[in-house]
């Protein structure tokens, strides 16, 4: 209340894990650390469970593990705070994401008089504005998220012949995620259900060792060697050609705990990424769109096809187009995970407004430095995407979108911006980021 008061002409953002590629705990005035709101209290119906804002995902895992409960939902990595990771919609695949499944909050926010005071916010479009809210209503330092039984996944990694292939055993692996492999440009899916039971297959830890070791350490330590240190195309080539093949074994079923299985370590290495979600029936040609762009990014003289030239002719981008030809080669496959529909008003997979259908988050990541080259192609995808797939950019990644572009593609944007106006309305939770991404055609129409 106090830090509330003493900002209430200023900027206050608060920090998690830092684990965002973006602007979004930057600020010119007070930064909040909430890390030591670490409580967790498991409900009596044992369907929920309330934690403080700044505890690590990975310990509130442990905890509920250890009582035979778990998160319906969670991302790659397990590092991130509960509050950082609701307020960007952290997701996995095959479900909704973090966003969706939380039922309350507390958050220190001002009155209209711009008292500062503290609100609990459990229904309605307060509560939808608040799953998702980048942080711009306040300082969240508790979060009600909704916990279920634990449950064991079964999984194995097998190559498919194309798009039509990996979509056709989605109802058969529903938690499935999958790979666009660049160079090969074949697919690899993870196949993943829930295992009818909660039994663990005997190879379980041999598997979590060769997880650890080949994939989340060898592969990732060969593509920083070859496409950021050497900054060699034909061994990337190489890697993807020859390596990978020969470190996956489709054979192998693995069954284990919810948690082990669906987390990697991929935060083992630095990287940049920019994530765009695109609605079910906009899949297949956005990710036609992204491989087309990507390789004539690789080869400048890659042969694109008449669709896609119409399509970005329609946009009058040619000439960016023409620029990022051979000036970038992309090198860390592009994985694409079904985030169901989330009852928000701005997470990606939000439904507000609109059908309720499933959402994919296609994910562009590089190791490459400088990033400049990346930003450009990703640049291009993430303005040219909007417009001819309605996608909507991850609020955790890379985002070089504006508010103008953000408008387009989200239905619920307005009412978002209201909903903050009761909870801030002096914009002290606001800064650049925010502004440039949410909020500057809003103030731009009240002026
Ligand atoms: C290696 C790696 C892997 C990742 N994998 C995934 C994945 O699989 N799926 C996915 O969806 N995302 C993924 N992410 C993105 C990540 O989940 C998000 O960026 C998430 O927001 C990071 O949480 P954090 O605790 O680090 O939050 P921060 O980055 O510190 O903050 C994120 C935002 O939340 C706000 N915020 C944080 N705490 C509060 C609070 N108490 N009150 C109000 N606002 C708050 C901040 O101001 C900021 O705007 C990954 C990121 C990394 C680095």
């Amino acid at each position: 209340m106090r830090i509330l008061d003493e900002h209430r002409t200023g900027t206050i953002r608060v920090i998690g894990a830092g684990h965002s590629w973006n602007g979004g705990i930057e600020t010119s005035g007070a930064l909040v650390d909430l890390r030591h709101f670490r409580r967790i209290r498991i409900h009596p119906d044992r369907r929920r469970v309330s934690v403080g804002a700044g505890c690590r995902i990975a310990e509130l895992l442990a905890h509920l593990a250890r009582r035979g409960l778990t998160l319906p939902s969670i991302g790659l990595i397990a590092r991130q705070t509960v509050a950082g990771a609701v307020a960007t919609a952290t997701h996995g695949s095959g479900r909704h994401s973090m966003s969706h499944y939380v039922e309350s909050m507390r958050i220190a926010c001002y009155g209209k008089g711009g008292e500062a005071e503290v609100r609990r916010v459990d229904s309605g479009q307060a509560l939808r504005a608040a799953r998702c809210s980048v942080g711009a209503l306040g300082v969240v330092f508790e979060v009600t998220l909704k916990c279920v039984p634990q449950y064991y996944v079964r999984e194995r990694c097998v190559w498919r012949s194309d798009l039509d292939a990996v979509l056709d055993n989605e109802s058969a692996a529903p938690l499935q995620q999958f790979y666009l492999i660049p160079h090969t440009w074949a697919y690899l899916e993870h196949e993943r259900s829930v295992a009818p039971d909660n039994h663990r297959s005997g190879i379980a830890m041999l598997y979590r060792v060769y997880w650890l070791i080949v994939i989340d350490v060898l592969l990732h330590l060969g593509i920083k060697l070859t496409a950021s240190l050497l900054r060699s195309r034909r061994l990337v080539d190489v890697l993807y050609r020859r390596l990978l093949p020969a470190c996956i074994f489709p054979k192998w079923r693995v069954t284990d705990r919810s948690d082990r299985q669906l987390l990697m370590r991929h935060d083992l290495f630095r990287h940049l990424e920019m994530e765009a979600f695109v609605p079910r029936e906009k899949l297949r040609p956005a990710l036609d769109f992204v491989s087309a762009v990507l390789r004539a990014a690789d080869d400048a003289d890659y042969d694109v096809s008449a669709g896609v030239q119409d399509r970005i002719r329609a946009l009058d981008m040619r000439d960016s187009f023409e620029r990022i030809r051979g000036s970038y080669s992309h090198h860390y496959p592009i994985c694409v995970r079904r985030v169901r529909p989330d009852d928000t008003l701005i997470s990606m997979a939000s439904c507000h407004g609109m059908e309720e259908r499933d959402w994919y988050a296609i994910s562009l990541i590089t190791f490459a430095e400088p990033r400049l080259p990346f930003q450009n192609v990703a640049r291009l995808l993430a303005t040219t995407m909007a417009p001819l797939f309605n996608a909507r950019l991850h609020w955790g990644k890379w985002f070089p979108l504006n508010a103008g572009e953000v408008e387009r593609s989200y239905p619920g944007i307005r009412e978002f911006r209201a909903a903050c106006e009761g909870f801030d309305p002096r914009g002290v939770f606001r800064n650049p980021f925010l502004e440039e991404a949410i909020f500057r055609t809003f103030d731009h129409h009240n002026s």
